[in-house]
């Protein structure tokens, strides 16, 4: 059989388009490695922040309106809670990456950013400790997504609109005949297709290693801490937060369960070699790095480790996603440098990818394609 689209791999990305080419009306396969929702790629741990005031570049705040949007349908759609708005607190240097960069976005596309001294992000939030000179911005309409929730109700709300799903098989290649149809060699068979979409991860430059991609695989370490603090919890109103900081940009969430509160490095994290060897044990340096962010910036009296999570960021040479079709081949398309930040915007980068299959474009993408980036 011949399936009119075929997603090579099935985490954040691959699940939502494996729904937005079923809701199209193609016959849709999706293939996944390993188990569907599982923790071995970058679509795990509990939350992921979304936001709109977007300090990497305001190109995304019309992306991140569509996406908001986006998730609520699916919410309303699947009655599962995905989105939760808490409130975003970003901090750092007046003159910094974060802050100047959600004032340019706020700016440009008329959002609504408060500008806080430390001494009112402390009224505010008193758990927090912001150094002297620096500015809080908080942004109102953000908050988290759960993540393993998102993913598994964009597979239930995929399957409901007709798609297939094969778990546990590894593409080990494709190839694309005279006529078009691409055939997928996996561990469990061969499945062709009219169109493919590679939704791969930190697996990407493997799948597509053709196209010389420059991506650079990073672990990250997820870490969940108990401190000794009731207004820190979701229910009592606290925030996600990001702060910029000398030693790197580190952010977190409320806490929303027994496990603590999640705290995480944006930045630093060691290169991957392998993604399918990602050492899963805890790095003593990752957390000591997470320690000394909140012993500096938060108050408490005790702090206790009592969960981590490895999870892969596959950056792109800018940091920008790269949306765009196969060069050399025509009912290929991919997403892939997902860089850290592609969470929360899974819907409409979804309806990308198959628009791009269906010889659409959408305006808006246009600095997330290859042509004139090193890739
Ligand atoms: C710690 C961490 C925190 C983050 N925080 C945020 C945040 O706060 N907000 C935000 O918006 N984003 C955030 N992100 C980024 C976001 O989570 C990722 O951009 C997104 O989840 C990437 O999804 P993906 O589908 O590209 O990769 P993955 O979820 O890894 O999916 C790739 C899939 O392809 C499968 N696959 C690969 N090769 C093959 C093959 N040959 N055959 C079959 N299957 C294959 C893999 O098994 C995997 O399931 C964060 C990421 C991490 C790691």
């Amino acid at each position: 059989m011949v399936y009119d689209c075929i997603v090579l791999g099935l985490g954040g990305v691959g699940s939502a388009a494996l729904r937005a080419a079923a809701v199209r009306g193609w016959k849709t396969l999706g293939i996944e490695q390993f188990g569907v929702v599982h923790d071995r790629g970058s679509s795990h741990g509990q939350t992921r922040i979304i936001r709109t005031a977007y300090f990497e570049h305001p190109d995304y705040v019309p992306l991140a309106r569509r996406a908001w949007r986006a998730w609520e349908e699916l919410q309303t759609e699947c009655r599962q809670p995905l989105v939760e708005k808490t409130g975003l607190l970003q901090m750092g240097p007046p003159d910094g990456e974060v802050v100047q960069g959600v004032l340019a976005s706020a700016e440009q596309h008329g959002l609504t950013v408060d500008t806080l001294t430390p001494d009112e992000v402390i009224l505010r939030f008193p758990a927090f400790k912001p150094a002297p000179g620096q500015i809080g911005l908080f942004e109102e309409p953000a908050g988290f997504l759960r993540v393993e929730t998102c993913v598994a109700s964009l597979l239930k709300s995929a399957r409901s609109a007709g798609a297939t799903i094969v778990a546990n098989a590894e593409v080990e290649s494709f190839d694309v005949a005279a006529n078009g149809v691409i055939s997928l060699e996996t561990t469990e068979g061969t499945y062709q297709a009219e169109r493919l979409i590679v939704a791969a991860g930190p697996w990407t430059q493997r799948v597509l290693k053709e196209m010389d991609l420059h991506f650079k695989v990073i672990r990250k370490q997820q870490q969940w801490f108990q401190i000794d603090r009731v207004d820190t919890k979701w229910e009592n109103g606290f925030p996600c937060y990001l702060f910029e900081t000398e030693n790197g940009i580190f952010y977190g969430f409320p806490e929303i369960d027994r496990l603590g509160m999640k705290v995480a490095e944006h930045t630093g994290g060691e290169p991957v070699a392998d993604p399918s060897g990602l050492d899963r044990e805890t790095n003593r340096n990752d957390q000591q790095r997470c320690e000394h962010f909140l012993d500096g910036h938060m108050n408490f009296t005790k702090r206790r480790l009592v969960h981590d999570s490895a999870c892969m960021y596959t950056m792109s040479p800018d940091g920008h996603f790269v949306i765009d079709r196969h060069p050399q081949i025509d009912n290929v398309v991919f997403a892939g440098g997902m860089s850290g930040h592609g969470f929360k915007f899974l819907p409409v980068i979804a309806q990308q990818l198959v628009d791009l299959l269906d010889a659409k474009s959408d305006p808006l993408f246009d600095f997330l394609r290859m042509s004139g980036r090193d890739g």
